[in-house]
């Protein structure tokens, strides 16, 4: 008896170039000529991807709006052994783009899903930004309200990983000017507009300083970007609201002395720092 990975198909998720159409690879441009549907996010965006490599594959689209209905469809082609792609209109497929649904469906029903790894606009601007690449935190797209937007960088104040959000260059100005009020004007920053395209503009530089830089160029508020924020610089007596949130949680169940010893192993600060606090929160 044949094992289901040979009598079921493969679903293959394909990253696409985010610009320059030569950024794709020959594994990418072999599987989208060999499978036997092509998934895309936007059908008529995808042809000229695959016009320019001369693949003439059958496709059907898959976007945010249907993908809980096709998603059945999909993984019956799988089962009658049908390979298929999954491609979304730039770059990696389920970042910040459709398909989770579906990967997570076909992973369920124990069906193969395999990458095509290639490019994504936060990694490509994340390699050429300069600040600190060892840890850094994937936000997807900013809200584009305000208010929304302030509650989300307030969130993040002390995060201390570096910070890949998606946005509109269109919005840059407020959305900088938001960083500047929730943040401060000191934090670094770095916008990475129109990666790998005729336009391609990286820049760094401190939050307040940008701002001036956008009002001068209306050329920066066109197109796509990628927008990087230094994390949290955290001072070696500082004290985050993080590891006061845990200390009142440990007050509840044990003595102060403990609780700081906890708190200061799990946070890395200074456990007399915590008992100054500990005993005013009694
Ligand atoms: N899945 C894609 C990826 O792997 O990067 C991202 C899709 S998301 C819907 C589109 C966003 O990615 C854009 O709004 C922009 O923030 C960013 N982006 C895509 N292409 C870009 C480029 N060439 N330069 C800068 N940012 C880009």
């Amino acid at each position: 008896m044949k094992d289901k990975a040979e009598v079921f198909g493969t679903l293959y998720i394909v990253a696409t170039p985010i610009g320059n159409l030569t950024d794709i690879s020959q594994r990418a441009i072999n599987t989208l000529s060999d499978v036997d549907v092509i998934a895309c996010e936007d059908t008529r965006h995808t042809k000229r991807l695959l016009d320019a490599y001369s693949i003439t594959n059958k496709t059907i689209s898959l976007h945010d709006h249907n993908e809980r209905q096709k998603q059945e469809y999909i993984a019956s082609l799988l089962q009658e052994g049908k390979n298929i792609a999954l491609v979304s209109d730039a770059g990696t497929p389920l970042i910040s783009d459709p398909g989770f649904h579906l990967v997570r469906y076909c992973r369920e029903l124990g069906l193969n899903v395999s990458p095509i790894p290639g490019a994504c606009a936060a990694i490509a601007a994340l390699s050429v930004a300069g600040l600190p690449t060892d840890r850094f935190s994937f936000e997807g797209f900013l809200p584009s309200k305000s208010g929304a937007r302030q509650s989300v960088l307030t969130a993040l104040a002390f995060e201390t990983r570096t910070m890949v959000f998606y946005d509109a260059p269109r919005r840059a100005i407020d959305t900088v000017t938001d960083i500047v009020e929730v943040l401060g004007g000191d934090r670094d920053i770095v916008i990475a507009r129109e990666l790998t395209k005729t336009f391609e503009t990286v820049y760094s530089d401190k939050a307040e300083n940008i701002l001036a830089w956008l009002a001068q160029d209306p050329n920066q508020l066109k197109g796509e970007m990628v927008l990087i924020i230094e994390g949290h610089k955290a001072d070696a007596n500082e004290i985050l609201p993080q590891a006061i949130s845990t200390l009142k949680l440990l007050l509840t169940e044990m003595k102060p002395k403990k609780a700081c010893a906890i708190a200061a192993e799990i946070h890395g600060v200074k456990k007399n720092a915590l008992y100054d606090i500990a005993l005013s929160l009694k």
